[in-house]
């Protein structure tokens, strides 16, 4: 990329990219063929972002894996084979390294670069990143894949740092495996994380203590092998199962039921739930009647339904009761896959403390301690999530235009145009950032769109000679209030949970903060779409 500049000075980079996961990964791809100067900058010791990070015993998608690999290269599907229906961490980090071997992307990444600030020269056009082992380096423009969940949180507990055992965050899970063998586990947290995790390691444990604040919905995952012939019909399949995805609203093969609750008998309504139960994946939760998740009544229905699931698999009625959420409806979060987590419970070496009856006071040199006794552990893990979505912004020093940082510019949550850019922070792009279309979609689905039309863009300041992109302010607060308006389409906006952006580990983050765009990957397809057809409206282009 060889833009024309208004003043003498060039940076070394046409474009720095900082993350090299999902995003990173498929961005530099497209960059390359552009054959722009390009560097892709890495935290991580190597490729891969979550799947990178997040080692931990069971992790693995809740998206099936044929929906969550990318689908730009033809030869890329036809020669990979996925093994599962959900694929493993270690099988998806052999996948994404594959996709960087296959397409010579290695060379243009650094790994072990913790990009500390980046600040813009409003004169120059030109951002300077400083990185932790203080080399500097200049970009005309700075794309970030810094991923949505990647700033994980610890729990604001006294004496987390006296504990003499093992302990981890599950993101920052060891490379090499843990051995569980008879040891005595605890576990903090009940998310989507703590539920692949604690399904895992029930049965290899000596024995295992969970800790619930708030309980969470969940379903069964029914996760199971592909073999070649399966897979053979699935790769014939591919242009059919993306079709599908482009036309459901998250981007997955599963999409709302076109009926409602009330159009069908209560016999009819049990069968389809019953199925629904029974199959793999997110079905349960998005190819559920259209209004389960936006009704109140329907909703109710529904979750009474699952929590008889929960009494049905839990056998002490006791643990069922406190495994079954009690402060919102079926899906109002983001609703976790398990698989054998109900039955963990059905063993004699599985505990359940509900912290809001004895709430923890501190961890100690031992273990836990709880207003009720002291729990001694070998290991604890904190499966404590994320500052979800703003949080790696956060941790990052972005100063714009007279010296505003973005940090406060978003202090009460983001605010952006389109979740791709944010006034005052030129040449700033945000590949599937906080607001865009991707966060609440089949995340992959949502950054191919989203790094295809940051392409096109860069493409055509290229060809218009232009060096400095900035939305328009007015455009952004349209926005922002837009996405705003659309945690009114579901119920998902009423509960707390990182979609609302709510960390109770944060200061500040007890609040409601929009932070996804709810509309549906269509509809945030379409508006990207007549932005282009519009000459890049709400964009002033200098
Ligand atoms: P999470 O859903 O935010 O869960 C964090 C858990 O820790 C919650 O149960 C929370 O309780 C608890 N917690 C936090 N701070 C605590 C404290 N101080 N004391 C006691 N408990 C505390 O985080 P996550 O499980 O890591 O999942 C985050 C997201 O990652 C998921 O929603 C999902 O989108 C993604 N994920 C995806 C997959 C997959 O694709 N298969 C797997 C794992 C994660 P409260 O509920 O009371 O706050």
């Amino acid at each position: 990329m060889k833009p024309e500049l208004k003043t003498g000075l060039q940076p070394e980079h046409d474009v720095i990219i900082i993350g090299a996961g999902v995003s990173g990964i498929y961005q530099l791809y497209r960059l390359l063929e552009m054959d722009v100067k390009v560097t892709v900058l890495e935290a991580g010791g190597g490729p891969g972002g979550t799947w990178y990070w997040n080692r931990y015993p069971g992790a693995r998608f809740d998206s099936e894996s044929y929906t969550y690999g990318y689908s730009f290269s033809r030869e890329l599907l036809d020669e990979w084979n996925w093994s599962e229906h959900f694929s493993g961490q270690p099988e998806t980090l052999r996948y994404l390294n594959h996709v960087i071997d296959k397409f010579d992307l290695r060379d243009h990444m650094q790994f072990d670069c913790q990009v500390k600030s980046a600040a813009f020269d409003d004169e120059a056009n030109i951002w300077t990143l400083t990185l932790a082992d203080e080399r500097t380096l200049t970009t005309r423009f700075l794309l970030t894949a810094i991923g949505m969940l990647s700033a994980p949180t610890m729990p604001t507990i006294p004496g987390v740092e006296n504990f003499k055992g093992e302990a981890f965050h599950t993101y920052y899970w060891p490379q090499e495996p843990v051995d569980f063998t008879g040891k005595k586990v605890g576990v903090i947290g009940t998310g989507a994380t703590a539920l692949q995790l604690i399904g895992e390691i029930a049965g290899k444990v000596g024995d295992l203590t969970v800790f619930q604040r708030r309980p969470n919905w969940c379903a069964p995952l029914h996760n199971g092998p592909i073999d070649k012939e399966e897979m053979d019909e699935i790769r014939s399949n591919y242009d059919e199962i993306f079709a599908r995805c482009k036309v459901t609203p998250g981007g997955f093969i599963h999409g709302p039921d076109r009926r409602k609750f009330a159009d069908v008998t209560e016999e009819e309504r049990l069968e389809f739930w019953e199925e629904l139960y029974n199959s793999r994946g997110f079905g349960v939760w998005l190819g559920n009647f259209r209004d389960v998740l936006v009704e109140e009544i329907p909703n109710e229905e529904f979750t009474k339904y699952i929590a008889d699931k929960i009494r049905a698999r839990v056998n002490d009625p006791v643990t069922a009761e406190k495994l079954i959420p009690k402060d919102h409806g079926f899906g109002t979060r983001r609703v976790p896959m398990e698989t054998h987590y109900f039955e963990a419970y059905n063993q004699d070496n599985v505990h359940l403390i509900d912290i809001n009856e004895t709430p923890i006071e501190c961890i100690t040199e031992a273990g836990i301690k709880t207003t009720d006794r002291e729990y001694e552990f070998d290991i604890i893990i904190y499966a404590t999530g994320f500052d979800a979505i703003t949080g790696a912004f956060d941790r990052i020093e972005f100063t714009g235009v007279n010296g505003q940082k973005l940090s406060d510019k978003w202090i009460d949550g983001p605010i952006t145009y389109l979740g791709l850019q944010t006034a005052g922070f030129p040449n700033l792009i945000t590949i599937a950032g906080p607001q865009g279309g991707s966060v609440a979609t089949n995340f992959p689905r949502g950054i191919e769109e989203a790094v295809e039309w940051n392409t096109e863009l860069l493409k055509y300041l290229r060809k218009y000679n232009y060096n400095r992109i900035e939305p328009k302010a007015d455009a952004e607060d349209e926005w922002t209030a837009h996405v705003k308006h659309t945690y009114s389409y579901s119920l998902l906006g009423n509960s707390k949970s990182w979609f609302t952006g709510y960390n109770s580990n944060v200061e500040g983050h007890d609040k409601i903060r929009y932070m996804i765009y709810n509309g549906g990957a269509v509809r945030y397809r379409e508006r990207l779409a007549d932005v282009v057809a519009n000459d890049y409206q709400g964009f002033d282009l200098r």
